[in-house]
């Protein structure tokens, strides 16, 4: 360090600024910044309650599992059976959606589990498509079922203008040969973590007792009117409670997941009735540990255990 570093220096941190002069450190926090980021948080919470404008976006869930287990998966595939969505289900939903949105939605995202894993995915790009012809397409994906695809798939991901995107994970997946495939096949690719970055996980615990306070849990969940995922009919505003039945299962506990907790697109008779469902908390919040949630730990595979949920 040189001797006029030493004297004197400005570091920059997230919310302050470390001034050193002549070796005396002073902390200055950036207001605006806090304010801002305040303000931010403020909006966040907001926007959760008052009904969107429209059905910006929309997780399609076309398995419920995985063939890559992570500890703490949000959409608990790891306890998840076996489930395929079918192409008959698809169909009816997409086309329902199609009906209630007039085609408005930006932003569709067919994923899972791992969406791969479905045998009638390529039927269902262009089923996606031909409902949604202005919609950004996108098919979400942990990587490793890309490795091996063939060129009806990437012609069909062409075709249909689907946007891969690509969650990267620390394990033994050939990321830059998808990127070429992606290249080579004139389709768009992403990551949906920075691509320097190596996915770490979070904790979504869930409060088995039912003590938590459902509103003001729904106001502070990141997932609430936002994780918005259809299920063989069934809209929820979020993943957890869309997935909480793997977990009621898997470890035999007692929790309530009803009909209440959902919006059957079937029977909704508008598209305003549903997002003003989207918007309002749903009796399974209480079952959610918002404030004990935790994030950015090590990635590693799922041992299954009840911690890993709760
Ligand atoms: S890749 Fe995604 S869906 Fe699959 S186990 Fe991991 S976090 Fe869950
Ligand atoms: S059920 Fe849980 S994850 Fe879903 S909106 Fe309520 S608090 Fe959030």
């Amino acid at each position: 360090m040189s001797i006029l570093k030493r004297l004197f220096s400005i570091e920059k941190r997230e919310y302050h600024k470390i001034i050193t002069i002549l070796g005396v450190k002073i902390k200055i926090r950036n207001d605006n910044l806090v304010k801002n980021l305040e303000l931010d948080e403020y909006y966040k919470k907001i926007t959760r309650i008052i009904p969107r404008p429209s059905l910006d976006h929309v997780l399609f869930h076309l398995v419920d599992h995985c063939n890559l287990n992570c500890k703490n998966c949000d959409v608990c595939s790891p306890i998840a059976e076996e489930r395929f969505v079918s192409l008959e289900s698809f169909e009816k939903d997409i086309k329902r959606l199609a009906e209630l949105t007039k085609g408005n939605v930006s932003l569709i995202i067919l994923t899972g589990g791992e969406a791969l894993l479905n045998p009638d995915i390529i039927e269902m790009f262009s089923i996606a498509r031909i409902n949604f012809p202005n919609t950004i397409l996108r098919l979400h994906s942990n990587g490793i079922l890309l490795m091996n695809r063939d060129e009806n798939f990437w012609q069909a991901i062409e075709n249909n203008k689907i946007t891969i995107v690509c969650t990267k994970y620390p394990i033994n997946v050939d990321y830059e040969y998808i990127k070429q495939q992606a290249e080579k096949y004139n389709v768009d690719f992403l990551f949906y973590n920075d691509e320097k970055v190596l996915k770490t996980s979070y904790h979504i615990p869930f409060d088995i007792n039912g003590s938590q306070e459902p509103r003001e849990n729904f106001i502070n969940c990141f997932h609430a009117n936002d994780c918005i995922g259809i299920h063989d009919g069934k809209l929820y505003t979020c993943t957890p409670a869309a997935n909480a039945h793997h977990f009621k299962k898997f470890f035999n506990v007692d929790m309530k997941l009803d009909e209440n907790d959902y919006i059957d697109i079937h029977q909704a008779s508008s598209i305003q009735e549903i997002l003003d469902f989207l918007a309002k908390p749903i009796p399974f919040c209480r079952y959610c540990n918002v404030k004990g949630r935790s994030y950015n730990h090590q990635w590693g595979i799922s041992k299954k255990q009840i911690e890993e949920w709760s």
